[in-house]
């Protein structure tokens, strides 16, 4: 049975205080929990700080190209539908560059977790505006504000069709947790957007900030299934949500394609030689 060092791999080189910290250090429970061991296990990250997650979790690992994680990422779970893959990035990585692979991500739904570690800045290349930077942030590239509306997530994914949402927060490392596992066992795909503060590029959305605008979801009831209902909770909320806000049970992508080719299902074709494919085609 795998332990937490098992899962860890290299010192982690973020700023002291950044919220990535506590994003690894939940992944890795959430896979010991789970009975996981580090060799089921693949990490595909993009680019950013929130990137080096994939050289700091004791798994099979791909630091992929920016914005690229999710193709990357679907590609493996495809290839080895045994594996538990799981995409991690940023804001900047994942909803400005890496936008229209998130959108077909979640029409998709390959069973895969997406993980994005959401601090609406640029912080590897200290401190631009991101696409979840608020309206009239101020960082150098928006001297005078940002002018236009953030990009939404939840709201996004659940439109887009991802079949598990939720947001999580650096700060609450239990729910945190308790959401990655959630997130891990649910079949299809599920982002987990998690408030994690850049304390060194972003003054504004710091733990502070998030603790006091945080409305916890998880202590409503309603039914996780009706998109409609947490789409409006969302939409209303009088500040930033977390926990599970939708949850829906559909077959994942590798359920509905596997046997869906004219020469067999996917799996004997990944199998087949070169030229046993090559006489295919
Ligand atoms: Fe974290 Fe910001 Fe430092 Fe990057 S610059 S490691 S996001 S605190
Ligand atoms: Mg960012």
């Amino acid at each position: 049975m795998a332990t937490l060092a098992d899962f860890r791999y290299e010192k982690a080189t973020w700023c002291p205080g950044c919220g990535d910290f506590t994003v690894l250090a939940s992944l890795q429970q959430a896979c010991v929990k789970m009975g996981l061991e580090p060799e089921g296990v693949c990490c595909v990250s993009g680019i950013g700080c929130s990137g080096k997650i994939s050289q700091h979790f004791g798994s099979y690992g791909f630091h992929s190209l920016h914005g690229r994680s999710l193709p990357t990422a679907q590609g493996i779970k495809m290839g080895n539908q045994e594996l538990t893959v799981i995409a991690a990035g940023g804001d900047g990585d994942g909803y400005g560059i890496g936008m229209g692979h998130f959108i077909h991500a979640c029409r998709r739904n390959v069973d895969i977790t997406y993980v994005v570690m959401d601090n609406h800045i640029y912080g590897l290349t200290t401190g631009q505006s991101s696409p979840t930077s608020k309206k009239g942030f101020k960082t150098k590239t928006t001297p005078a504000g940002v002018a236009e509306e953030p990009v939404k997530p939840l709201e996004l994914a659940m439109t887009a069709g991802a079949s598990f949402v939720a947001q999580a927060f650096s700060g609450d490392l239990k729910q945190m947790t308790n959401i990655l596992t959630a997130a891990i066992q649910h079949k299809g795909f599920s982002l987990v957007n998690i408030f994690s503060p850049c304390v060194t590029f972003n003054r504004v959305n710091t733990y502070e900030w998030f603790k006091e605008h945080i409305v916890n979801f998880d202590e409503m009831e309603y039914d996780r299934s009706d998109k409609y209902e947490a789409m409006r909770r969302v939409h209303e909320a009088e500040g930033v949500c977390t926990g599970i806000i939708y949850q829906e049970d559909r077959p994942a992508f590798h359920e509905v394609v596997l046997g869906a080719t004219p020469h067999g299902t996917v799996k004997e074709n990944l199998e087949l030689s070169h030229e046993q494919m090559s006489a295919l085609l």
